[in-house]
């Protein structure tokens, strides 16, 4: 029996584990190495994120992505770098502070008499007293429910794309207007693709370039972060403790519209040099079509057809050979299902969201079941949609962990894991009850009225019926902004 397997080996698995190593436990991971970065993003698309601030927390605090890149003689200050630098990055990491990844896929969690039982697809079945669900971002990609009854010909999401060659001398419609809807739309232009964007904001926003020789009071103004300039970026990096002693449901608003969605300053010529735009429009409604001729089956020359609502209450149609929605990604536990159906549906919510409630710690309801990265935004806020939430997760999670290993019977004893197709117990006894700790101390008190200058500057709620899809609940780089 292990003390720990962590599920998932991107930046957040690859760094609750390399803190876990470091702190002695017995630990396995599984899942493929930065497999998201190198394999549901485009090629050719570039870091959003400052060098210095994407670096995955090790506990030493020695690999970093400039010190990666120093090794390596890849430059920092001039251009940013491409996402491939940043998997290769991940990969050197994972070789420099772990036990070696296992490249295996997790099937299954479920409860065990002493913790819980993992089974993965190529027939490992272990057993582990704690365990982290690092499982990352594509999983809970967000399309807008207009397009759910168009096939994958017709209708794709962003994270659908490694290469955008198959797009040449296409038309495509992208939507959203965060970085990710911008970058791939820019990418497709220079693909040769016919690409449009349509988005609901009414203008675009676009970062401004850095300005290293600010004075203070532009220091004070707009200070920088890891999350980018400004105070509620800067409070998101700074403050996720204090996040989680916002009211459940101003902290489900924080989820869904921030940071706002923005693109790279360096991104805004190539984008307005290729990309037409139709702003103040969301899509209400899709179907399928030829041209002229309205069809129920498939079949090529087919096109799908977009309803778009505008700002001023106008209807209108649009249509396209394919349309894309870089649209983001929505923390929603019900699509966890490799967690035992049991154990995931009686796991304790936000506020009715689909959004596991955690604690400091990173502790779902569930003693011993951990949560990392997107899943946790509802809790501790935006910076665990971007690397720098490695820095808060990963400490804070594994001295979790080791508190829950304190507290179970030393007579639970390790096994080590159990051999391929050998029978482990299927018992499914309840956890002990687990205890919620909501006092706050003075300092997290002072921390969550900081947060008041952050919260000032939000848009304000919108009302989100029970049960409806948690749409906008998207991180930057995808952003959820269709
Ligand atoms: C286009 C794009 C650009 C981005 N750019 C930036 C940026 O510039 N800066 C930034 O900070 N953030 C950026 N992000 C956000 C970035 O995705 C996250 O910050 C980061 O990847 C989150 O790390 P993660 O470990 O939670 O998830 P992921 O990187 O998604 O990794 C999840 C891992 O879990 C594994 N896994 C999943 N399911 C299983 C399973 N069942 N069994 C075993 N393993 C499993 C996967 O194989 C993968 O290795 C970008 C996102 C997108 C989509």
């Amino acid at each position: 029996m292990y003390d720990l397997v962590v599920v998932g080996a991107g930046p957040y698995g690859l760094s609750v584990a390399s803190h876990a190593a470091a702190a002695g436990l017995d630990l396995r991971v599984l899942g493929r190495p930065m497999a998201t970065w190198r394999e549901h993003m485009p090629r050719g698309m570039l870091l959003a994120s400052r060098p210095e601030a994407t670096a995955i927390a090790d506990p030493e605090g020695s690999r970093t992505l400039t010190a990666y890149c120093a090794g390596q003689g890849i430059g920092t200050e001039d251009a940013p770098l491409p996402l491939d630098v940043f998997a290769e990055y991940g990969t050197w990491f994972a070789e420099r502070s772990l036990p070696p990844v296992d490249e295996q896929t997790v099937t299954k969690v479920a409860p065990h008499r002493e913790g819980f039982r993992i089974e993965t697809a190529e027939g490992e079945r272990l057993l582990a007293r704690a365990v982290v669900l690092a499982v990352g971002v594509p999983l809970f990609a967000h399309r807008p429910p207009a397009l759910a009854g168009l096939p994958a010909e017709l209708a794709s999401h962003s994270t659908h794309h490694r290469d955008l060659s198959p797009f040449r001398g296409r038309e495509v419609t992208v939507l959203g207007a965060g970085q990710s809807a911008l970058e791939t739309a820019a990418l497709l232009a220079e693909e040769g693709a016919r690409v449009q964007l349509v988005a609901r904001t009414s203008h675009l926003a676009w970062d401004a370039p850095p300005q290293p020789e600010r004075g203070r009071p532009a220091a004070l103004r707009r200070p920088v972060s890891a999350l980018g300039t400004g105070w509620p970026n800067w409070v998101w990096s700074r403050l996720p403790g204090a996040v989680r002693h916002l009211p459940a449901a101003t902290r489900l608003r924080i989820a869904d519209t921030a940071p706002r969605p923005s693109g790279a300053w360096w991104l805004r010529d190539r984008f307005e040099e290729g990309v037409p735009v139709l702003l103040g429009h969301r899509v209400t409604a899709a179907d399928r079509t030829t041209p002229g001729v309205r069809r129920l089956g498939g079949g090529p020359g087919e096109r799908v057809r977009l309803w778009l609502a505008g700002v001023n209450g106008t209807a209108s149609t649009l249509e396209t050979e394919h349309v894309l929605a870089a649209t983001g990604f929505a923390p929603r536990l019900s699509r966890l299902t490799l967690l035992d159906s049991t154990l995931r549906e009686g796991l304790r919510r936000i506020g009715g969201s689909d959004a596991p409630w955690l604690d400091a710690r990173f502790g779902s309801s569930c003693p011993g079941l951990f949560f990392a990265g997107l899943l946790t935004v509802p809790t501790f806020g935006p910076a665990m949609r971007f690397v720098h939430g490695t820095h808060f997760t990963a400490p804070r999670l594994v001295e979790g962990v080791r508190q829950h290993l304190a507290e179970l019977s030393p007579a639970t004893g390790a096994a080590g894991p159990v051999p391929a197709g050998s029978t482990v117990p299927d018992s499914t006894a309840a956890h002990p009850a687990h205890t919620l700790h909501t006092q706050r101390t003075p300092s997290e008190r002072a921390a969550s009225e900081a947060l008041a200058e952050g919260l000032g500057r939000l848009p304000a709620p919108v009302s989100r019926p029970a049960g409806s899809p948690d749409r906008a609940a998207a991180h930057r780089p995808g952003g959820s902004t269709e």
